[in-house]
């Protein structure tokens, strides 16, 4: 960035300076609108959704209270209700909130599990309460153990359940790790299952899991990397979901919700009734204040967006354009098990819109199984991924899972990714794989 400088300066720049730095912040960054950007779910470039993000920043208000949001309230309101209805819950339980991200969407859920079982933490702390376990699959995101952390739960009591080949959780697995928590004094409460695993993008067996949780009385979250328009699934029998508008339904970030089937619990759980903020005594219906349903105080419009986009798309539009993804990461299958340079990870179709994959330099071809291959192949895709950087062309992730070594890992999230791409992408990846 030669000349481009950061520095902030004392006297006020020219407007046309002002654009070019504005251009320059273009220019040198990441271009995850790109159809060959294949590197994270949060990419393309909804031109609705940017026109719902400028009118939001336009009119630069605040979530908190209805006084200051009403249409953006009334919105929120309406925007959970109809994926309460996708869920399949009833109209009169559901309730829910939109907060920054996947992750804390996640936070949340153990928030009101938690304060589902022992409402007393709120007021009284950790302390007066047994030690807890939560239980999540090996393969979910991160996002659960950190929450425990923040929540003052410990991440060890966080047991990590065996998942099968293709990445789904065992249920049998949750049972026996049920069991060992409760041998070892710990109190279990919450279960997280994934619909769309990060890596291999599975799905984890909801109604078995679903069977456990009432077995032994547990909350069940359900978190959530998929649409859900297409995936006629059961999500009926969670407790509590992660919705994220920002991975495949292609929101601009962020855009993400917790959504909880017990009314009334969120707000329980978090209110502190500020006087400045939440008087009672307003001349409106002071439920629409719902500002302290969050752990926030004031909290960004993310609703506009998602509710401008689903007006111009319906909800067909958002089902046509996941398919697109889903068809890309098929048509990715096909190719990659038609070619002798690259190998599968997972040898059956993709559940989801993740493709993993190994490309195999000549130098490894015909080379035995083994450490050594192992040790080889474990740094291939750093390599060409550092390559993929610095030229710019195509971005794509990698990572190593058990005892897997580095492979990439190709999601879809941008309908306007073409068949042509995919094709560009693993030819890239042999150009830049055999220099
Ligand atoms: C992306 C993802 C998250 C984290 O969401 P953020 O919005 O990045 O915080 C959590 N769970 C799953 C399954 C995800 O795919």
């Amino acid at each position: 960035m030669e000349c481009f400088s950061l520095d902030l300066p004392d006297q006020p720049e020219t407007l046309e300076q002002i654009l070019v730095d504005c251009r320059d912040t273009l220019k040198y960054g990441v271009r995850t609108g790109h159809p060959r950007f294949l590197n994270q779910l949060s990419s393309g470039l909804d031109v609705v959704g940017v026109a719902g993000e400028w009118l939001t920043s336009t009119a630069n208000t605040n979530m908190f209270t209805y006084e200051v949001s009403p249409v953006f309230v009334l919105m929120e309101e309406c925007l959970l209700k109809k994926m309460q209805s996708i869920l399949g819950w009833s109209d009169d339980v559901g309730d829910g909130i939109f907060c920054p991200g996947g992750t804390i969407s996640n936070l949340y859920s153990i928030l009101v599990a938690r304060y589902h079982f022992y409402p007393e933490v709120k007021t009284r702390g950790m302390g007066v309460l047994p030690q807890l376990a939560l239980f999540t699959s090996e393969q979910s995101h991160y996002s659960v153990k950190k929450s425990a952390a923040v929540l003052g739960m410990g991440s060890e009591n966080v047991f990590m359940v065996k998942c099968d080949e293709s990445g789904k959780m065992i249920p049998a697995e949750l049972e026996s790790s049920i069991v060992t928590a409760k041998e070892k004094a710990l109190v279990p409460f919450y279960v997280n299952a994934t619909a769309g695993t990060t890596v291999y993008g599975a799905f984890d067996p909801l109604n078995a899991i679903a069977d456990i949780c009432q077995r032994y009385t547990l909350w069940m979250h359900v978190d959530v990397s998929v649409e859900l328009f297409n995936f006629k699934y059961l999500f009926s029998r969670a407790c509590s979901v992660t919705w994220n508008p920002h991975k495949m339904m292609g929101v601009p970030l962020q855009c993400s919700a917790i959504l909880v089937k017990k009314r009334g619990l969120l707000q329980e759980c978090n209110d502190f009734g500020a006087e400045y903020l939440f008087q009672t005594d307003k001349n409106y219906d002071v439920s629409y204040d719902t500002g302290d349903k969050s752990i926030q105080c004031g909290r960004h419009v993310d609703v506009f967006k998602l509710w401008l986009m689903w007006k111009a798309k319906g909800s067909e539009g958002f089902g046509s354009q996941v398919n697109k993804c889903l068809e890309n990461a098929e048509y990715l299958y096909d190719q990659l098990q038609r070619r002798t340079d690259f190998e599968l990870v997972l040898k059956n179709k993709p559940e989801h819109s993740n493709v993993c994959f190994w490309y195999i330099p000549p130098s490894l071809r015909g080379q035995p199984p083994g450490p050594d291959r192992d040790a080889r192949l474990h740094q291939v895709a750093p390599r060409i991924k550092g390559r993929m950087m610095e030229k710019g062309s195509v971005m794509i992730g990698y990572q190593p899972l058990g005892d897997k070594v580095n492979f990439f890992r190709c999601v879809f999230s941008n309908p306007a990714t073409q068949q042509e791409d995919i094709d560009f992408l693993l030819d890239e990846i042999t150009r830049l794989g055999d220099i």
